[in-house]
């Protein structure tokens, strides 16, 4: 028997601009190939060498011995009444039956012509933090996604937008399944060929990255100059409630994000966001309006006050009109800036993980105690 090792090809998504450009080198090929190849893959969303017709015929067989492209499949797209679509995406692996989801939110003119278009993208498959509230949580962690699969989310549902507005999708937010900076590469680099002038070319501050708290890759994030904006899922305003919600505040509690969070702004001298999903009866009281203004105090910041959709299996409910008024009522005495997010495409299992979870999503690892 012969053990011969059959060489194995390079998955070209797996490689980051500069890695692209070092394979290229290494093939003897010209530096403005490796744009090329790049614009194929990140502008034009190509899933053969054949389609780069800009290549020589010879050069794409070539490529193709030595090379793949890998890319997602659509397994399902449900679009809400409110023009809100949600789709599910299957990932390449062999064996295993990955998906992520990812959800396209869109706003509206008076007239009925789109002014922004948002994408949320997943950054893992399922999350290991076990957050109480989250579909996604429940679900446990899988694997990390590559930057090639979270552009190719990003990719899809801009050519559907293109098509379906004559508009280019306009935000981003990495707020799907997964904890963004759990996947800190992988984020930072799809963002990163996001904004390239030869691929979709989002400005970085269109750009949103989301965390439940993970101060060490915030403090990264300011070492780094990243020029993406940053949004804190908070949640809960003292560290008794979001214990109780988000297992990670047992090990980076308020007084830790705190650090982080002043940390960040002095290095960078931008503001953030802060996400806060409103629980009745549990996070919406005069108590939690007062604790979480002196959050805000930390740093320059804005409070996005998001009305949960509520999951199957969770005892959390979405809070009612009345408590939301009298939230912000207590916001406004306290000079807090505040934003009122609506739930979206309720009728389409919008909120992150659910639509995974329905379709047939195994269990993975997770920190959460249950
Ligand atoms: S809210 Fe985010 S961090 Fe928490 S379990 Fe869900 S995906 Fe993970």
């Amino acid at each position: 028997m012969s053990d011969t090792k059959v060489p194995q090809k390079t998955d070209l998504k797996a490689l980051t601009k500069s890695e692209l450009q070092d394979f290229c080198k290494e093939l003897g090929l010209p530096r403005f190939r490796a744009d090329q190849i790049f614009q194929w893959l990140y502008q034009k969303g190509v899933r053969s060498f054949d389609e780069m017709t800009n290549l020589s015929k010879d050069l794409r067989a070539r490529l193709d011995e030595v090379a793949f492209i890998s890319g997602l499949e659509v397994v399902s797209q449900q679009e809400s009444k409110d023009g809100t679509i949600k789709f599910l995406f299957r990932l390449d692996d062999e064996g295993k039956d990955y998906k992520v989801e990812a959800v396209m939110i869109p706003d509206f003119y008076p007239d009925g012509v789109p002014k922004r278009l948002t994408v949320c993208v997943s950054s893992q498959v399922g999350c290991v933090f076990g957050c109480s509230f989250c579909a996604t949580g429940k679900m446990g962690f899988f694997r990390n996604l590559t930057h090639g699969e979270v552009v190719d989310q990003v990719q899809y549902i801009n050519s559907l937008t293109e098509q379906k507005y004559d508009k280019k999708i306009t935000n981003i937010v990495y707020m799907g399944m997964g904890e963004p900076l759990h996947n800190y590469k992988t984020v930072t680099t799809s963002a990163e060929i996001i904004s390239d002038p030869l691929s979709i070319e989002l400005s970085p501050k269109r750009i949103t990255v989301s965390t439940v708290g993970l101060t060490k890759q915030i403090k990264q994030l300011a070492d780094e100059q990243q020029p993406f904006n940053l949004a804190i899922s908070l949640h809960a305003a003292s560290d008794g409630k979001r214990d109780e919600i988000m297992p990670i505040n047992n090990s980076m509690n308020l007084e830790a994000l705190e650090e982080a969070v002043k940390y960040y702004h002095q290095k960078t001298d931008r503001s953030l966001t802060y996400e806060y999903l409103l629980f009745d009866g549990f996070n919406d009281g005069p108590e939690d309006a007062r604790n979480l203004s002196n959050i805000v105090k930390w740093a320059p910041s804005k409070v996005n006050i998001i009305m949960y959709n509520n999951v199957m299996g969770v005892e959390l409910q979405r809070a009612r009109e009345e408590r939301l008024d009298n939230f912000l009522k207590e916001l406004i005495r306290y000079d807090v800036r505040a934003t009122v997010r609506r739930s979206r495409g309720d009728d389409i299992d919008a909120g992150c993980g659910q639509l995974a979870i329905r379709e047939g999503q195994e269990r993975g690892k997770t920190i959460a105690k249950t």
